[in-house]
C-alpha cells in the first residue's frame, strides 16, 4: 500500500480520521504502526497528502491528515478489453488502473467464454476491492469508469466509432500486425485487447472499421495482462 486511500466516511473531526479495518491492519501488521509516522494518504475522488499517526490501540488508529495535492493525472486512454477468465480479471483491472486508464469497456468477443459474465470477480463489491487495491498500489485517487458490454457487434459498429472520433488514435494490440506500437503521451487514445484466443477475423475487421489501427509488440505471443502492460507502457 503506497497511499492510505481515505473516505468521507472515515473522519471523526475536520482532518482527523479513526481506522479500524484492513486499512488498520495492513498499518499495525504490514507496515508498522508508531505515534508520529506519516504516511501518503488521499481521499477516495479527491486530494492527496499526508496523515501522521495520533494515536492507537488493538483495534484502531487514529491519524491527522493534510490533503493538499492533486492526485496523479490519468494517461488519456481508453481501455477495451475482452472480458478475461476470472483468474486474469483482477490482473487486468489492476494493470490498468495502476498505470493511469480512467475509462474501461469490458466486452465480449467470440473467444470469451459466456460463463465468464456470471463469474464472482465481477461483482460491485469484488470490482469495487479491486479498484481501491489499485489505486493503493499507484498513488491515486480517481476510480476508473467501468462499462461492461455483453454484445461485441452493436459496441463496435454503434459505440467504438464514435469513442476512436472523439480521440488522436485508436490501435488494437495484433501480434501479426504489420505496425509497430507508437509512442504518442499526452494524447487521448483507445486502445483494445484481446481474449487468450484473439480476436476472430471478423472482429478484426469491425475494430478496423471503427478506426482502429492494428499494432504489434512483436510476433512473440504474449498474455493479455502482459499485452496490455507493453502496450499501455509504449503508447504513454
Ligand atoms: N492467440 C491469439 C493471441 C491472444 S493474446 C493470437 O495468436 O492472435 C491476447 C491479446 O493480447 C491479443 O488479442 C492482443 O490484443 C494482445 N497481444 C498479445 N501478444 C501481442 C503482441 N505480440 N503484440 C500486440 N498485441 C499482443
Amino acid at each position: 500500500m503506497n497511499l492510505l486511500l481515505l473516505d468521507e466516511n472515515d473522519f471523526i473531526a475536520p482532518g482527523r480520521v479513526k481506522l479500524a479495518d484492513r486499512r488498520f491492519l495492513q498499518l499495525r501488521d504490514i507496515i508498522g504502526l508508531e505515534t508520529g509516522k506519516v504516511f501518503r494518504a488521499g481521499l477516495t475522488g479527491g486530494k492527496v497528502g499526508t496523515a501522521q499517526v495520533v494515536d492507537f490501540d488493538g483495534s484502531a488508529a487514529v491519524l491527522d491528515v493534510d490533503l493538499d495535492q492533486e492526485p496523479p493525472a490519468g494517461n488519456g486512454i481508453t481501455l477495451v478489453c475482452a472480458l478475461p477468465r476470472p483468474q486474469t480479471f483482477h490482473k487486468v483491472l489492476h494493470c490498468a488502473i495502476t498505470m493511469g486508464v480512467k475509462k474501461i469497456y469490458f466486452i465480449h468477443t467470440r473467444k470469451v467464454e459466456k460463463s465468464y459474465w456470471d463469474a464472482s470477480v465481477l461483482a460491485p463489491e469484488a470490482v469495487d476491492k479491486e479498484i481501491r487495491l489499485a489505486l493503493e498500489q499507484c498513488g491515486d485517487t480517481i476510480y476508473p469508469q467501468i462499462e461492461y458490454r455483453k454484445r461485441f457487434k452493436p459496441f463496435a459498429e454503434d459505440e467504438l466509432p464514435l469513442l476512436v472520433e472523439t480521440a488522436d488514435f485508436g490501435c488494437f494490440g495484433h501480434p501479426r500486425a504489420v505496425a509497430k506500437v507508437p509512442n504518442l503521451a499526452g494524447q487521448k487514445m483507445v486502445l483494445a485487447v484481446g481474449p487468450e484466443g484473439g480476436f476472430n477475423e471478423f472482429e478484426n475487421m469491425l475494430l478496423e472499421r471503427a478506426g482502429l489501427t492494428p499494432v504489434t509488440l512483436g510476433s512473440r505471443v504474449l498474455r493479455t495482462e502482459f499485452a496490455l502492460a507493453a502496450l499501455l507502457a509504449k503508447l504513454y
